[in-house]
């Protein structure tokens, strides 16, 4: 790499940024990161009518969050600023006209009722779609005569008529566009603002970008990107269109394949450091089975090379999974300070005894093994903070077994666990097992009968641990209220 390495996440602050785009801004990051180069920032905000307030704070949240440190752009600032476009908007007139001044491009004054009629007719012929050029050779006169009316012109890109436009796409190869596909597109609104082409153009080259690592949709766009490098005289940078991603039904993405935004994810409690693993797999792989790679890994190993070219597969289940293997790598203090906010949250009931954090520090390896995200965790502790549980009584009556012989089995449980001294795991196995027996029930009918009592569940962490951690007094009152129910 002789030039340095500069890439930029270009997000349009239209929304909070989902898997897809996150991913966009991950590989450039990795990219930077592997080659020491710089990840540049840019907020993309020229479509006045699509910006969405708190955007750009959603998605600069959702880069911190990931790890995704960025060398320019919003709030840090750099050389090569401001990164809103909005704030560049001299820069890209000031481009425009010098394509007017040099034939490249022409004040176009068609009015919207205009193209929309052209658009009607041309789907009318099953014609591609495209701006007719009626504009592109106004006379002098003609010019002078649309401005007498009063009418704002756009600026257009002058397109050449014929020939091809080829350029070698870093993951796809050469790619070759028929210029006759490319219509004069237009440069500068008539508000004043560029379109994404032109500011994008302008932009990668005045921030001497070196690499456009992008969503594999802007793929048709990079023809019209090269031609107005040419027009301008810029050295166009070198293009990598990243695979794209689908739902697990190979349909495109969507919320209903779980795909949601970066911060529902973490809303969710999933753990940053699983959300990076996962995303970096989506379309890039470092062989044929790793799954699991730290940042640093993924840094050291990333590649363009090993990018792939067909479609990437969004797999929601995949992702939980992953995220339990990183939340089972946490270590027991770094599990209940993860943990802590999302009890806060969810348990609101449970406030005084979640932040007794002895308590909660008994409770969470019982969790840990099994939780995929923290929310869960959340889920499945619930029962160890409130006491009111919430079930049907007819699942305190286990299988084979009667309502009267439930009544008996908590009765007796009650009467041997007052009398326990010591009320760890081990003395509640050495008074439950035999009591079993006594009853003439099946161990699995007397435990699954008090774990639903003492639990509000059929499926909780092991038994005895779980009472021992819920003590005497609260195991006793929960069976108390199990009778009761009965
Ligand atoms: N603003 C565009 C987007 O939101 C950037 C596309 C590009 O990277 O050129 O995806």
């Amino acid at each position: 790499m002789n030039k340095s390495v500069r890439v930029r996440y270009a997000p349009s602050p239209t929304g909070y940024p989902h898997v897809g785009n996150i991913r966009t801004a991950l590989f450039n990051w990795l990219f930077a990161r592997h080659h020491g180069g710089s990840f540049i920032v840019r907020i993309e905000d020229t479509d006045v009518t699509r910006k969405v307030k708190g955007a750009v704070k959603g998605i600069l949240d959702g880069l911190r969050w990931l790890g995704l440190d960025w060398d320019e752009g919003p709030e840090v600032g750099g050389k090569y600023g401001p990164y809103f476009q909005s704030q560049r908007l001299e820069i890209y007139s000031e481009l425009a006209e010098r394509l007017i001044s040099q034939g490249d491009a022409y004040y176009c004054y068609c009015s919207p009722q205009r193209l929309k009629e052209m658009r009607a007719e041309q789907v009318k012929r099953k014609q591609p779609p495209g701006y007719d050029r009626l504009c592109r050779d106004l006379t002098q006169e003609e010019r002078a005569q649309k401005e007498t009316e009063g009418i704002t012109p756009v600026i257009r890109f002058k397109a050449p008529l014929g020939g091809q436009t080829r350029f070698n796409d870093l993951i796809r190869g050469e790619v070759v566009f028929d210029n006759n596909t490319i219509d004069d597109f237009i440069l500068l609104k008539s508000d004043g603002y560029p379109t994404y082409h032109l500011a994008s153009v302008i932009d990668d080259h005045l921030m001497e970008i070196s690499h456009v690592l992008r969503a594999e949709e802007w793929l048709s766009s990079t023809p019209r990107h090269l031609l107005l490098y040419r027009a301008l005289g810029f050295e166009p940078p070198q293009f990598a269109h990243l695979p794209m991603l689908l739902g697990s039904d190979r349909s495109k993405l969507s919320k209903r394949h779980g795909a949601v935004s970066i911060t529902e994810y973490r809303e969710q409690g999933y753990l940053p450091e699983a959300m990076v693993n996962f995303l970096a797999l989506l379309g890039w792989s470092l062989d044929d089975r790793t799954e699991i790679l730290s940042r640093e890994e993924l840094i050291q190993s990333f590649s363009l090379e090993r990018i792939s070219r067909t479609a990437a597969i969004f797999n929601r289940d995949k992702l939980n999974w992953m995220n339990g293997v990183y939340i089972r790598n946490l270590t027991a203090v770094q599990f209940f300070e993860a943990v802590q906010p999302y009890l806060m949250m969810n348990i609101p009931a449970g406030e005084a005894l979640i932040s007794s954090e002895n308590y909660v520090r008994d409770i969470l390896p019982l969790i840990q093994e099994r939780a995929r995200t923290l929310a869960e965790v959340a889920e499945l502790a619930q029962f160890f903070f409130i006491d009111q549980l919430d079930y049907e009584s007819s699942l305190l009556v286990g299988k084979d077994m009667s309502h009267q012989s439930a009544i008996q089995a908590l009765e007796a449980a009650q009467q041997r666990l007052s009398q326990l001294e010591a009320f760890d795991a081990g003395s509640l196995e050495g008074v439950l097992r035999p009591l079993a027996v006594e009853l003439g029930l099946k161990t699995g009918q007397l435990f699954g009968t008090l774990r639903v009592a003492v639990t509000g569940r059929t499926a909780a962490p092991p038994l005895f641990q779980t009472m021992a951690v819920l003590g005497k007094e609260r195991c006793l009152r929960r069976i108390e209220a199990a009778l009761a129910r009965l």
